[in-house]
């Protein structure tokens, strides 16, 4: 008989400019872990190429708190002022009901939510950057922010780097192809792949 599907949470999460993005995009695209991306709803307009229903699902404030008031959301955040994002109950159990495991890239404290909502089913991943200085020079390099915008991640990040602690493990993105690595191993290990 085939083994019972049992489905596996993975959080990454971690201030802005971190990398963690760039660490979900490549665990993504290792086929062996059957990783699917869970897509949040969010209030913010569309960023460059960003398309509704891929990158996020795009909703109008109105719609958002609609959803806020129906319960349907497993956790939801005001991450940026005015800025609101959330994981629909419905990600987890449509990608689950593939036979796949969950990624989220979400901030610290949504990431958090998760984890004492599903304790055995997640494994919750703190990415740390070397330091703020670093951050700021990634965050500019991306060019994709306004400078307010910009402040206002950086102001976030030393709380945001306080909660590493609660996390059940810390990459260090100081390298990005030993951060890569270690993110590999992590999942590998608690999907429970023999390497
Ligand atoms: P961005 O606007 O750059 O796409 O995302 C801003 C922040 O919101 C990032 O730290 C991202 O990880 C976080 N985020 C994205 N989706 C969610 C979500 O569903 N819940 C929470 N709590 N944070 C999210």
């Amino acid at each position: 008989m085939a083994k019972e599907f049992k489905g596996k949470l993975f959080v990454f999460s971690a201030p802005s400019g971190s990398g963690k993005t760039t660490i979900v995009r490549h665990l993504l695209k290792q086929e062996q872990f059957d990783l699917e991306f869970s897509i949040s709803a969010t209030s913010r307009a569309p960023r460059g190429k960003e398309k509704d229903g891929v990158d996020y699902y795009f909703l109008s404030r109105d719609e958002f708190f609609q959803k806020v008031k129906n319960d349907e959301f497993l956790e939801w955040e005001e991450v940026y002022s005015e800025n609101f994002y959330g994981t629909l109950k419905t990600e987890v159990e449509r990608i689950w009901a593939k036979g796949k495991h969950v990624i989220f890239d979400i901030d610290v404290t949504g990431g958090l939510r998760i984890k004492r909502k599903f304790p055995e089913e997640t494994l919750a991943v703190f990415v740390k950057p070397p330091d703020i200085n670093e951050l700021l020079r990634r965050l500019k390099n991306r060019g994709e922010e306004t400078d307010k915008k910009i402040a206002a991640r950086i102001a976030k990040a030393p709380v945001e780097l306080a909660t590493a602690p609660q996390f059940d493990k810390i990459i260090k993105n100081y390298d990005l192809e030993v951060a890569l690595k270690d993110a590999e191993n992590l999942v590998s290990d608690f999907i429970g792949l023999t390497s």
